[in-house]
């Protein structure tokens, strides 16, 4: 393994970092005491587009970033392959754990395709990719893309989404209901999860691109949350929603090679890791202020203080191990599947048992609701729910173990 990151990808760290002291906790502090998202108008998403942030990862045709390291390793030996500077997911894994230690509901507003830009790349054709991501790479205004597989009666069991697609010509009509999608109103398109028939499970799902102001899209509706307040989780609903049949996934011929649930496991993998060390980063947060706290408070004298600080420092350090090794296996194209499960079962544990830490030294401090610990505290919930709970990535690994086929 090798985890090099190099001079460019160093600077960039350290240019966020930079942004994230002075732009990103403050922003993220207002839209909690707000109690609502950062608006889409916010000047601070113009700067971003200035610094070059809130793109595409995809390079255009010339440059795709999967088919480029697919080569890459079809040509090199599996060290030589390992020598190469950080690749696109371990780079993902880094600046997200970066984004995160400074407010993580912030990192999630970013403009750019977000949780819907995996599947495009995964399962989109050449041309789907040029349309619905070219715009990101210099876009002219902060532009989202959004992501909506979950429903009011489907989560972690997505065999059982309900949202229905049935052809109609040369098009498409969607019907259902989709919750919790991040950035939905504001984006200018939603990858859309929708079944031909609820009785196939997974192989009757379909992915479409649905864009802002399709017939039949609406209802959005920002849902209430206890933390990540900085960016929108949104319901919406599909009524007779008319979509081209352009605006299919991949096409349909590729359902029939089962690519609708292998795009969705191929974005979960390639995902779960940037989640998990989104919760790195916001444990170690919650662990230096921790730290100040017991030092500002004469808590250093005491042994079981520091012995428990040292323990929440370990255990976050090998949650962020398991997660650069599940992306940097991704960036070698090789099977990720139970290392990223293994990513998200572990870092938001030990994120959360380092915001429980803080939490009890604070104490009455801590229950008064303005510390930035408790922020964290609540925050840092979400993380074991998003992107399979760890019940569900438990199950993933569990039944690797026993030698169990894939669900
Ligand atoms: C902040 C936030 C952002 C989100 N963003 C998005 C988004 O952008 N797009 C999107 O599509 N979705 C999004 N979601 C939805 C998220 O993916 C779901 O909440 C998640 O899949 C869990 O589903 P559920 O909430 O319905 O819980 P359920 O699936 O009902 O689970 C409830 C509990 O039962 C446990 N459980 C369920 N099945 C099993 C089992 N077989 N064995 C053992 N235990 C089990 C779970 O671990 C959990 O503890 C978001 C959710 C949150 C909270």
């Amino acid at each position: 393994m090798n985890f090099t990151v190099g001079d460019e990808l160093q600077k960039r760290l350290e240019g966020l970092r930079e942004l994230g002291r002075t732009q990103i906790r403050p922003l993220g502090i207002e839209a909690d005491r707000a109690g609502k998202p950062v608006p889409p108008d916010h000047p601070f998403y113009a700067l971003l587009l200035k610094l070059g942030l809130g793109r595409t990862r995809w390079l255009g045709q010339a440059e795709d970033p999967v088919r480029r390291r697919t080569a890459a390793h079809q040509h090199e030996s599996g060290d030589s392959a390992g020598s190469q500077p950080a690749g696109p997911s371990l780079t993902g894994v880094l600046l997200s754990e970066e984004l995160a230690y400074w407010d993580r509901g912030v990192a999630v507003s970013f403009p750019g395709p977000g949780l819907g830009e995996p599947p495009v790349l995964s399962m989109g054709s050449p041309e789907q990719k040029e349309r619905f991501l070219a715009p990101f790479r210099e876009p002219d205004r902060p532009r989202w893309g959004s992501f909506a597989m979950t429903e009011p009666g489907a989560g972690s069991d997505v065999a059982a989404i309900r949202t229905s697609c049935r052809r109609d010509g040369d098009h498409w009509l969607l019907d259902g209901d989709k919750s919790f999608a991040a950035n939905a109103s504001r984006a200018d398109w939603i990858v859309v999860w929708a079944t031909v028939d609820p009785a196939l499970g997974r192989a009757g799902h379909r992915a479409f691109v649905v864009e802002r102001g399709s017939d039949g899209l609406g209802d959005f509706k920002i849902e209430k949350k206890m933390g990540l307040k900085a960016y929108e989780s949104t319901s919406f609903t599909l009524r007779g929603c008319r979509v081209p049949a352009a605006n299919l996934l991949g096409g349909e011929e590729s359902y029939a090679r089962k690519a609708g649930f292998k795009g969705a496991l191929a974005s979960f993998n390639a995902t779960r890791p940037m989640i998990g060390a989104m919760a790195v980063g916001i444990g170690r947060a919650a662990l230096d202020e921790a730290i100040a706290f017991a030092r500002e408070h004469d808590r250093m004298g005491d042994v079981r203080v520091r012995d428990r600080l040292e323990r929440t420092r370990r255990v976050l350090r090998v949650a962020r191990l398991l997660c650069w090794r599940a992306a940097w296996l991704a960036d070698q194209q090789r099977p990720n599947m139970v290392e990223a499960s293994m990513a998200k079962a572990h870092a938001p544990a030990a994120a959360l048992d380092a915001a429980v830490l803080g939490m009890e030294l604070l104490g009455d401090v801590g229950a008064r609701g303005d510390h930035l610990i408790e922020k964290l505290f609540r925050d840092v919930k979400a993380m074991d729910i998003v992107e399979g709970t760890g019940q569900i990535q438990r199950i993933v690994i569990a039944r690797q173990l026993v030698g169990l086929p894939r669900e």
